[in-house]
Order: structure tokens, then sequence, then C-alpha cells
């Protein structure tokens, strides 16, 4: 049996993890992408917040005596997630991405739901109010995915059908 802390501190890790693959997963997207500015700056915008998000979980470890050390360990943890999630190489390799990120953002979304009811658990207030700044930011990313996923696919279907540069 675990306390709530340890709990806490636990999927504090994930969540750290979950944020360092979020990163690399968005970036390499950024990177590749040509054809969708817009797309691609609401990545760049995300990227930003993703390592604001990833220093807040660092600083809940910190106040729960958990810090940095044991953070470099389990950042390995999510890759085989996020490689499949990002190995997009792919011809609809746009439309792929945004599938992906819609459903990282969702898993982000849950993750924090789930940390904040822990932190609350545990009389851990601030903790809590971390959690729920990284959550606004995955629910906007997502509701912004959701809002622009017909009017990626539809170009890509257009620039396919014209015969440019669809993929990215
Ligand atoms: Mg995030
Ligand atoms: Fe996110």
């Amino acid at each position: 049996m675990a306390t709530p802390k340890e709990h806490l501190v636990a999927w504090l890790r994930d969540a750290h993890a979950m944020e360092e693959q979020a990163e690399t997963m968005l970036s390499s997207q950024s990177r590749r992408l040509q054809n969708y500015p817009e797309l691609k700056a609401r990545i760049d915008q995300h990227i930003e917040e993703t390592r604001e998000q990833a220093r807040r979980i660092e600083t809940c470890l910190e106040r729960l005596d958990a810090g940095a050390s044991s953070i470099k360990d389990i950042s390995g943890k999510m890759v085989a997630l996020g490689q499949g999630l990002s190995g997009i190489f792919v011809e609809d390799e746009v439309v792929k991405g945004t599938l992906a990120g819609y459903t990282f953002e969702h898993m982000e979304i849950a993750s924090y739901k789930i940390l904040i009811t822990a932190a609350e658990a545990a009389g851990e207030a601030e903790i809590a109010a971390a959690c729920q700044a990284n959550l606004a930011e995955e629910m906007a990313m997502a509701e912004w995915l959701d809002q622009h996923a017909a009017g990626t696919t539809r170009k890509f279907l257009n620039l396919d059908q014209a015969d440019q540069t669809a993929k990215r």
C-alpha cells in the first residue's frame, strides 16, 4: 500500500515523462511541416507551453522532495508510445499527425484530471493548481485540433488532388 503522496509523486513523474515525449513529438511535427503554416504556428505555441508544463511538474516534485535526480530515469518510459504516434513518415503524414496530436492531448487531459484529484487528496493545493494550469493548456490545444481537423483534412485532399506536396 502506498500513501496518496507516494502515488502523487509517481504520477507526477509519469506526467513529466509524458511532457518530454510531447516536446519530442511536437518538435518533429513542426520541423517537418511546410504547407500548413497555421497548424505549425499552433504547434510551436504548444511546444513553448509544453516546456513550461514540464518545469511546473519539476517544481511540484521539488515541493514533495522528489526532485530532479529522480526524474531522469523515467524519461524513456513513454518513448515507445510517442514513437508510435510520431513515426509518421507516411504519405498522409499531416492527417496522421492530427490524429496523433488529438489522441495525445486527450491522454494529457486525463492525466492532469487524475493528478488534480490526487493532489487534492494529498492536501497539496499548490500542486493541484499547477496541474490545473497544465490541464487548461491541454484542453485549449485539444479544442484547437478539434476545430481544425476538418480544415487540415480538406487542405490535404485538395493539395494531393492538385499533385502538390500534401503530406506535410
Ligand atoms: Mg502537455
Ligand atoms: Fe499538450
